[in-house]
């Protein structure tokens, strides 16, 4: 019996999981630099929150849940997106909502059942923001500069935003009655799901991936001609906020994303070394959530960028990534120092030391190998140095691996470290 990764799913192996870990680690950095705090609510939750707010016509309801009944007979259903979790967790928590506006972030896993496909998985990650409490065109223009900075700690600085806006509760329901009638007279035209689209919510058909659909959608209605005078004027403001911080950005006005809660600004960025189709991420506004999951009035807006997207966007631009080597390997000349050579490695690290930011890579063996043996494991992993134990009375033996020459016993293993360190700090220089 042989196990697999389940359809849809995959492992991240190293080096390839030491630069996801390196990606969040940027996307950490600039979330606190721009003020937003990192809030872990469950992988699952509670299945109605997601029909409620995602929307019962949104692909990701109808068809992509992973939904389970647990032991206590609720229905729970994995995330699929970080909005909603968040947004209950703010009505939860008083804490969330000392600050006005509220900034909060998030990072993690999500689930959709959807066709595994290139760079689509059915458990992908994401980065997301969101900025609750704010109305004013100044907060999105925040959140997609926020986006673009991630984007570009990372390595992305060829970046274009797309904005659009789907109006309000004052001038939406005009666009998409446009829609419905535009639609309805040319659903010969149409697949099968926008015939059900027209009935539930017009908007999605514009979203429709089906080419043999493009024609209609691309000679649609846009947005634009409909939008009353503020979300005209909103929109207006958005785009020459986002100008004036130098950044690209062009008006999309089909531009819908998947999900039904979304009000006024909608936004997709892309990176140019995805090509044109692939977003990285996007967001927009969501005015009226809140207020539909029971809380109080409280415009909002938010983004997510799709982790695997930006791993693929990055991949292009770094090239391999080489395996890091240990610093130093610790070598028993006896089986009876392995203990000893375990010691040794363990101070030698510097873990414990609470001035040592940053440890050095220290192996030993633990497979009781003899002392030839152990050297040959060393060279493979690449090991700069080779460090034996006991210490004779000369003090510790030290052979420099890479030029293949024995070096000045160190008296201690304290010394021993700082002149590793020192070592280390000297190859980085040189580079
Ligand atoms: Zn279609
Ligand atoms: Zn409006």
């Amino acid at each position: 019996m042989s196990y697999q990764a389940p359809r849809g799913t995959r492992d991240i192996l190293p080096p390839d999981s030491e630069r996801w870990a390196e990606i969040e680690e940027q996307a950490r950095r600039i979330l606190g630099a721009y003020g937003y705090r990192e809030v872990r609510t469950p992988i699952f939750e509670s299945t109605d929150l997601f029909v409620r707010s995602v929307g019962e016509s949104t692909d990701i309801v109808r068809k992509e849940l992973y939904t389970f009944t647990d032991r206590g007979d609720r229905s729970l259903t994995l995330r699929p997106e970080g909005t909603a979790p968040l947004v209950r967790a703010y009505l939860e928590h008083a804490a969330l909502r000392q600050e006005n506006p509220a900034r909060l972030a998030y990072l993690g896993p999500m689930f959709r059942y959807e066709r595994p496909q290139a760079g689509r998985y059915r458990q992908f990650w994401q980065i997301g923001a969101e900025l609750l409490g704010s109305k004013e065109p100044a907060a999105d223009v925040e959140m997609i500069d926020l986006f673009v900075s991630i984007m570009r700690a990372v390595g992305l600085p060829d970046v274009t935003v797309l904005i659009n806006s789907l109006g309000d509760a004052a001038c939406r329901p005009v666009y998409r009655e446009r829609l419905r009638e535009y639609f309805t007279a040319r659903l010969d035209r149409l697949c099968g799901d926008d015939a059900e689209r027209v009935k539930t919510n017009p908007l999605r058909i514009l979203d429709c991936k089906v080419p043999s659909c493009q024609p209609v959608i691309r000679d649609a209605p846009t947005v634009l001609d409909t939008l009353c005078d503020a979300c005209r004027e909103h929109l207006g403001a958005v785009e020459r906020g986002l100008k004036s911080l130098a950044l690209q950005v062009e008006i999309a006005p089909r531009l819908v994303r998947g999900l039904d809660y979304y009000t006024r600004t909608v936004f997709e960025v892309h990176a140019s070394s995805l090509g044109a189709q692939n977003a990285v991420g996007g967001g927009g506004r969501y005015d009226q959530l809140v207020k539909d999951l029971g809380g109080p009035e409280t415009p909002a807006i938010g983004f997510s960028i799709g982790t695997d997207r930006l791993f693929m966007a990055t991949s292009e631009a770094r090239g391999a990534a080489s395996v890091p080597a240990p610093d130093a390997f610790v070598v028993a000349r006896a089986p009876e120092a392995a203990e000893e050579a375990l010691a040794a490695a363990r101070s030698l690290r510097g873990v414990l030391d609470p001035r040592e930011d940053r440890p050095l890579r220290v192996m030993a063996d633990v497979q009781q190998r003899s002392a030839s043996s152990q050297m040959k494991v060393a060279s493979r992993l690449g090991a700069k140095i080779v460090v034996f134990v006991p210490k004779d009375d000369d003090g510790y033996g030290v052979r420099d691996m890479i030029e293949g020459k024995d070096e000045m016993k160190q008296p201690s293993l304290e010394s021993l470290r700082s002149w590793l360190r020192d070592r280390r700090r000297a190859a980085e220089g040189a580079r």
